[in-house]
């Protein structure tokens, strides 16, 4: 039996990296699939074009997820296309790294806005349809890096620790009205975002590893189908590492 049959699902950023990888993992346990992308209109169009069917219907958006009216406007456009959405994955995300010293003022807002407000936005954007169904499951993309913190990363990781905070408030606000919000933190996942790392970054990353790997989309899409799915009705305000045990 397919997990998620039936299921509507919004995520953002879902043109490359993990929510690509989230996208087609959905649409192989039956949802259907709504996704957005910032600019890769190309690469959008490429995966409805593999993953749309009769059975699993999947559709791109183009949305600024920093900018509420798009968020506003896009949900609407998904409940019209959809008819309704289960299941929010707030995925999209940059990294502008600097130390301190050398990170402009604008480089920490605009990580920020990316990463933080745009989760407050599609939350804020979907949750008067989650409260008029009595359902819904929130799932957020947070980082290793926003639980420990990294030279380096200030702006991405008080984005990502932002994350962890606000979704735990929202699953204590919501959760009698049955609007579960979870967390997923992954550790080092191959995509282009790490690409812009240097081998030996990569290297020393890996070595702190237990299970000794990197790891790869699927290995986070797969809890994002368990925190979708019915299988996890009782399961709120967390936060799962996805890390191959980094943080252990
Ligand atoms: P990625 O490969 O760089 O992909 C980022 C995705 O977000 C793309 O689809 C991009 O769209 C979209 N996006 C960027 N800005 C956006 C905006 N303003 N509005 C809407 N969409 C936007 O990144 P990734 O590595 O897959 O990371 C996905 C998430 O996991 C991020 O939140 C990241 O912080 C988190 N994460 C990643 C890792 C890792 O090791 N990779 C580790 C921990 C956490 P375009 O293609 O149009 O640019």
């Amino acid at each position: 039996m397919k997990l998620l049959s039936k299921k509507n699902v919004l995520i953002t950023g879902g043109s490359r990296g993990i929510g690509k990888g989230i996208v087609s993992s959905f649409i192989n346990q039956g949802a259907n699939v709504a996704f957005t992308y910032s600019s890769s209109s190309s690469l959008a169009d490429e995966i409805v074009n593999n993953l749309n069917s009769s059975e699993n219907k999947c559709k791109s958006y183009q949305s600024d997820a920093s900018v509420l009216l798009d968020c506003e406007k896009l949900v609407d456009n998904v409940l019209n296309d959809f008819g309704s959405i289960d299941v929010l994955i707030n995925n999209a995300g940059i990294t502008i790294d600097n130390l301190l010293m050398r990170m402009s003022e604008d480089d920490f807002q605009k990580v920020i806005k990316i990463n933080l407000n745009s989760v407050f936005n599609m939350t804020k954007a979907c949750l008067r349809h989650f409260l008029k169904n009595k359902c819904g499951s929130i799932i957020n993309m947070s980082s290793v890096v926003g639980i420990k913190g990294n030279a380096g990363q200030s702006n991405y990781s008080a984005s990502k620790s932002g994350i962890i905070g606000f979704s735990k408030s929202i699953a204590l606000e919501l959760g009698s009205r049955n609007i579960r919000c979870n967390v997923i933190a992954p550790g080092f996942i191959v995509t282009e975002m790490t690409d812009k790392l240097s081998e030996s970054v990569t290297e020393d990353w890996v070595k702190n590893i237990p299970l000794r790997r990197s790891g790869n989309p699927d290995d986070v899409a797969n809890v994002c189908v368990f925190l979708a799915s019915d299988l996890s009705t009782y399961i709120t305000g967390q936060v799962i590492n996805v890390d191959g045990g980094l943080l252990t």
